[in-house]
């Protein structure tokens, strides 16, 4: 295994998910690199603000901090001015999926050819616990003391319905599932938007909820049926109930 780690202080709360997330994507650069899947100098990672932004000091590859939203556009250029790179970008659902909407969809929307990884945990953490878009109805937190009044967003229905050829999801607490994903979502060739479950411990600790609630695809989902990929992204809505599928909603042959 390539050593990945860096000497940078880590600074997450103890018992946060991306500390999952840093595991995973660690383990999975690391075993492509020695399976000769992926030339570790060819890897840049890009991203955004928030507390997901820090993995940049943490994963020993090239990397690229950019503006609160702008990891997506900052990732694009990377990819167009050398096509030889692999780029992921890290993100937060504040980042992107708030500041950042326009051009996560536009760059589903062209295919561009980067690996989105999304620190799911549906709140501002780092601003210390506002709503985010992915928040459900009634989310009570630093600037909504009653309770959040919106519909949280669904980025699986909004990617589908951008035209990302790979829509994926995934949980940090699933290490093993987790990696899979990544690893797919690094292989396809094009845009690929991967979703990871991220409990925040100290704004919003979904844990129990995920733990209980989140089950795997099995073979009877066929990822390359749009219309059944668009069914099962229904299934939940990102409120606070009910089953939530996690795997390969779509992939485009
Ligand atoms: Fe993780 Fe939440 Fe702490 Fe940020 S505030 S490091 S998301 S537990």
């Amino acid at each position: 295994m390539k050593n990945l780690n860096t000497s940078a202080v880590n600074t997450w709360c103890p018992g946060c998910g991306n500390f999952g997330i840093e595991v995973g994507l660690k383990a999975v650069l690391s075993e492509m690199a020695e399976q000769g899947e992926l030339d570790l100098d060819k890897v840049v990672l890009a991203t955004g603000i928030g507390c997901h932004g820090k993995i940049a000091d943490y994963v020993n590859v090239n990397s690229f901090y950019s503006l609160h939203g702008r990891a997506v556009p900052a990732a694009v250029g990377i990819k167009m001015a050398n096509p030889d790179l692999t780029v992921i970008v890290c993100v937060g659902d504040g980042d992107v999926l708030g500041e950042g909407l326009d051009h996560l969809v536009f760059a589903a929307k062209r295919n561009s050819n980067i690996k989105v990884l999304v620190h799911e945990n549906r709140i501002y953490a780092l601003t210390t616990g506002q709503y985010s878009p992915t928040s459900p109805k009634g989310f009570r937190g630093r600037s909504t003391p009653t309770g959040s009044l919106e519909q949280p967003l669904n980025p699986i229905e909004l990617m589908l319905a951008s035209g990302a050829s790979f829509v994926a999801r995934t949980y940090s607490g699933r290490l093993a599932h987790q990696k899979k994903m990544m690893q797919e979502a690094i292989k396809h060739n094009g845009f690929a938007f991967l979703d990871i479950l991220q409990p925040c411990f100290v704004y919003y600790n979904t844990y129990p909820l995920y733990n209980q609630n989140v089950y795997e695809l099995g073979p009877e989902h066929d990822p390359a049926d749009s219309q059944q990929a668009l069914k099962l992204a229904k299934e939940w809505s990102y409120q606070d109930s009910g089953k939530i599928p996690v795997g390969i909603f779509y992939q485009k042959k």
